[in-house]
């Protein structure tokens, strides 16, 4: 009796890690929306803003690295968290990772959290955390369970990240540049690529994809942007992006 159990703990254990490693497509979810602006406070745009730029560039950069990409919205619309359910739920073989902006009425709190609720998704919230927090300057608050309902209702691996805090004057200040929206986006579509394929596969610069994917693999980030005061605005379609050099072209 106490085999067959270990036996079973021992095949559920390993159907974790498979499903946590085997997706091939990622729900990527934009936070807010529409009548549901989210954070929005002195320092930076409206949650519904930054979360919907971030989301489209991951989205991008996914696509780039030969993932199908299933996105919950991508313009100004009002999304109910039962149906952005539903959509994880019937997009099979997907994991799902919704961004967000944290808020605070103090001032002062900034960085970086990474939420789950199944130990499906425990892995990859904590990769998206380290590659986070591999930005210069960053704060780890950690990786956490939570009881959100699109990670609570979610059949496949999910997560959520808030990508800093709005009510802070720096990272509010650095949400509204498009360069460091680009580096976020990139640190989590670093850690997703990771997290399916392994370390050293992801690329980080789009404008070079298709040339380097013959060369050997950058395993090295970019450093990141330094701050500036004036917003820039990556157009869509450039900035970094990423390709695994196993995989064939677009
Ligand atoms: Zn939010």
């Amino acid at each position: 009796m106490q085999r067959h159990l270990f036996f079973a703990r021992f095949v559920s254990v390993m159907r974790f890690v498979y499903q946590s490693r085997s997706f091939t497509t990622i729900v990527v979810d934009a936070g807010h929306g529409g009548r549901d602006s989210g954070a929005y406070r002195r320092y930076g745009p409206p949650e519904k803003t930054v979360t919907l730029d971030v989301a489209t560039r991951l989205s991008r950069k996914l696509r780039e690295s030969q993932f199908n990409v299933v996105m919950t919205r991508t313009n100004d619309v009002f999304i109910s968290l039962d149906t952005r359910v539903d959509i994880e739920n019937s997009t099979p073989n997907s994991v799902f990772v919704s961004i967000h902006f944290n808020d605070s009425r103090r001032r002062g709190v900034k960085g970086f959290e990474t939420y789950y609720r199944s130990p499906y998704a425990a892995e990859l919230a904590q990769n998206i955390q380290n590659r986070l927090c591999s930005i210069k300057g960053a704060v780890n608050r950690g990786v956490h369970t939570a009881d959100y309902r699109v990670v609570r209702k979610a059949i496949y691996p999910a997560v959520l990240v808030e990508c800093g805090y709005l009510s802070n004057r720096s990272e509010g200040h650095e949400a509204r540049n498009g360069d460091y929206r680009e580096l976020l986006a990139d640190r989590i579509a670093q850690a997703i690529v990771e997290q399916r394929h392994g370390p050293g596969v992801y690329r980080t610069s789009a404008t070079t994809t298709v040339s380097n994917q013959e060369s050997q693999p950058q395993p090295q980030a970019p450093p990141p942007p330094r701050r500036q005061r004036k917003p820039v605005l990556a157009p869509p379609g450039e900035g970094p992006g990423l390709a695994p050099p196993t995989l064939s072209g677009h």
